[in-house]
């Protein structure tokens, strides 16, 4: 008898939490037709012959069309139907540790490219001007110092992750290296900030052209570094 009450118990607590679920699902299901996010695959600026010789065409389009679409693709896959797809990327990556993997590295890894397409340019190069030249005087010595800073964390950054110069709360320059897709937005990462520049050290980003060499793909960086977006980057976020 005690049994039978039980399993009738089980099996209206069964219903309900069902019901239950259902509905919120629903709901959920809902609110997104409005307001979901599906993410595209930013078109560049330039061609991917652009940055030669010191990116080379067919590394750049094997890395926007194949490696971040991939990002692209995989990303919306793990955020769909979910309220992730209701969020802003920067959102997401602030509060990256409560969602799943598959948007810390797919999620990371379109907001990492999307920035590394802007801060290249086939007009880049040379130095730093204004403000946050002497923000980079002023944080780091001078530029060259900065420079062998930078090249320093990306040298060094075991395995495939990104070097990055990144502003803090305070407006505090900084330099550091994340490893796989993370960035320095996340809640994850030893220092936060906002990344205004960063370099990809994926061997995927280099293989092609410098084999084993990533020194000289760092140093071939500098460039065509598009200063007047980092510049603009800076002066967005500055205090
Ligand atoms: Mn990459």
């Amino acid at each position: 008898m005690k049994y039978i009450h039980l399993s009738v118990l089980l099996i209206f607590a069964n219903i309900f939490l069902n019901k239950t679920i259902t509905n919120s699902k629903n709901s959920i299901i809902m609110t997104h037709t409005n307001n979901e996010t599906v993410y595209t695959l930013p078109a560049l600026t330039y061609s991917y012959n652009a940055l030669e010789p010191h990116f080379d065409q067919m590394t750049m389009e094997i890395h926007h069309t194949k490696h971040h679409q991939a990002y692209v693709t995989n990303l919306n896959a793990a955020i769909k139907d979910t309220e992730m797809s209701m969020m802003s990327l920067e959102e997401l990556m602030k509060n990256i540790s409560r969602f799943p993997v598959a948007v810390r590295n797919n999620g990371g890894g379109h907001y990492n490219h999307d920035l590394f397409w802007k801060i290249l340019s086939p007009d880049g190069g040379g130095a730093p001007s204004g403000e946050l030249a002497s923000a980079i005087n002023s944080t780091f010595g001078s530029f060259d110092q900065f420079k062998e800073a930078f090249s320093t964390a990306a040298k060094t950054r075991f395995g495939s992750g990104w070097a990055w110069l990144s502003i803090d709360e305070n407006g505090q320059l900084f330099i550091s290296s994340t490893a796989n897709q993370d960035n320095p937005l996340m809640d994850v990462v030893e220092k936060r900030g906002t990344p205004l520049l960063g370099l990809d050290v994926w061997e995927h980003a280099y293989y092609l052209k410098f084999q084993n060499r990533r020194p000289d793909y760092i140093d071939t960086f500098w460039h065509i570094i598009n200063w007047e977006e980092v510049e603009k980057r800076y002066l967005a976020l500055k205090k």
